[in-house]
């Protein structure tokens, strides 16, 4: 036994250095990503319920690193440790940008693009500066920019949120809560945000359909979105059953494989162009 718990703690010990060791290098990988332009956007249609268009895009990085397509789940949280992700969230508003006005031009169509906003990105100093500087070197109509925001980053630091939301709003931004039902959401709080939509985690709408508490959940979250004043939208969408339960439901919107995956920005702008125009 004693043998045993000795080469326990060795294995222990040597993966924690393999493990401090990948970090490390993964990071060193990502900085040289991030000099090298390997990050690229993919883009999430989403279908309004009520007519079947298109609304817009969710925006989602992805790095190409060789041939493969890294998840952004795989280096988003260490980006956000490291503080990388304040550059890399600084690009991504950039590319959107680029994007939104380079599709504008080739279809004539308006959407909204939504954007995934981390909490350190959020906190930064510098945030809200950027943002407007953007805006003011761009001839985007900054309502076609939707920024994704997580209850946890809200709830936080609840009332220097407000502040910072409500001056986002002010600059014309659309406003998401994401991940909604995943955090803890105070209701008063929520009440005070100047959110335009709610997306509704894709947690609830996987089990929707067999689990009843789920339905009850999803059903809530809705009539709630919907007496605040939000757009809400459920994510994670896979099945015609689950669309037409959120449909009954009077949920206004969905994204999620049903509808479409995750599209390279030219597969995007077929999409576009083979849409429905609202
Ligand atoms: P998220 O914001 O909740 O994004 C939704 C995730 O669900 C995406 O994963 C999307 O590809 C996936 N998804 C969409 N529809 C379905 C479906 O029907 N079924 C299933 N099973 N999954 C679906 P992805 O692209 O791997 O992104 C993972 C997370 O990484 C995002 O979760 C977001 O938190 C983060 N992320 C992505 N892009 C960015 C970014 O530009 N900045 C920041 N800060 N975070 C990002
Ligand atoms: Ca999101
Ligand atoms: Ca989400
Ligand atoms: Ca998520």
């Amino acid at each position: 036994a004693r043998q045993a718990g000795g080469d326990t703690l060795v294995h222990y010990s040597e993966s924690l250095n393999a493990q401090a060791g990948l970090r490390l290098d993964l990071e060193a990988q990502l900085r040289r990503a991030v000099e090298r332009q390997e990050l690229e956007l993919h883009y999430q249609p989403q279908q309004s319920l009520s007519d079947g268009g298109l609304i817009g895009f969710e925006a989602l990085i992805r790095w190409r690193r060789g041939e493969e397509l890294v998840s952004p789940a795989h280096f988003i949280p260490l980006a956000e440790e490291s503080g990388l992700i304040v550059s890399i969230g600084e690009w991504v508003l950039e590319e959107v940008c680029r994007q939104l006005s380079q599709w504008q031009a080739d279809s004539g169509r308006r959407l909204v693009v939504a954007v995934n906003i981390s909490p350190r990105q959020f906190a930064a100093p510098g945030f809200l500066a950027h943002i407007e500087a953007l805006l003011a070197s761009t001839h985007i109509d900054p309502s076609s920019i939707e920024l994704e925001i997580t209850e946890g980053v809200m709830m936080e630091n609840a009332e220097s949120a407000i502040v910072l939301l409500q001056r986002l709003r002010a600059l014309g931004l659309r406003l998401s809560i994401d991940d909604f039902g995943t955090g803890y959401s105070s209701l008063a709080y929520l009440s005070r945000f100047p959110i335009d939509k709610l997306k509704i985690d894709q947690s609830f709408v996987r089990n929707m359909g067999t689990v009843k508490q789920q339905s009850a959940i999803v059903q809530a979250t809705i009539g709630l979105g919907h007496s605040l004043g939000m757009t809400v939208i459920a994510e994670g969408v896979e099945t015609e059953a689950q669309r037409a339960l959120l449909h009954s439901w009077q949920c206004d919107e969905i994204q999620g494989y049903h509808y479409s995956r995750p599209l390279p920005a030219r597969a995007a702008l077929n999409f576009l162009q083979g849409s429905v125009q609202l």
